[in-house]
């Protein structure tokens, strides 16, 4: 395949991507704070949490159970242009050497 039309299809994959959601997913159970909850006991509650940074710190978002099929699709979503990024830049240094 020529170079020009692997970066074309790289571009076609990526628009098909939907929503993308930069950021890790964890499951776990955090402690919510307040003074009188069981989760003081050691028992946080369970759910799914997204992590990310924000100028320099790291930041917790917790997902509610609605919200969590959607944002980990999101989250994958994500994942994948990553790696069609790294593909397009491997297709694009190819070029730079061949000068074309
Ligand atoms: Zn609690």
């Amino acid at each position: 395949m020529q170079l020009e039309q692997k970066v074309s299809r790289i571009r076609r994959q990526m628009r098909q991507l939907g929503p993308l959601l930069k950021g890790t997913l964890i499951d776990r159970e955090i402690p919510c704070g307040k003074p009188n909850c069981r989760c003081k006991k050691g028992q946080g509650h369970p759910g799914l949490y997204l992590t990310y940074s924000s100028e320099g710190k790291t930041k917790t978002v917790y997902i509610s159970k609605k919200m969590a099929p959607k944002v980990r699709k999101w989250a994958k979503n994500y994942g994948q242009f990553k790696c069609l990024l790294e593909e397009m830049f491997q297709v694009q240094l190819k070029i730079i050497k061949e000068g074309k």
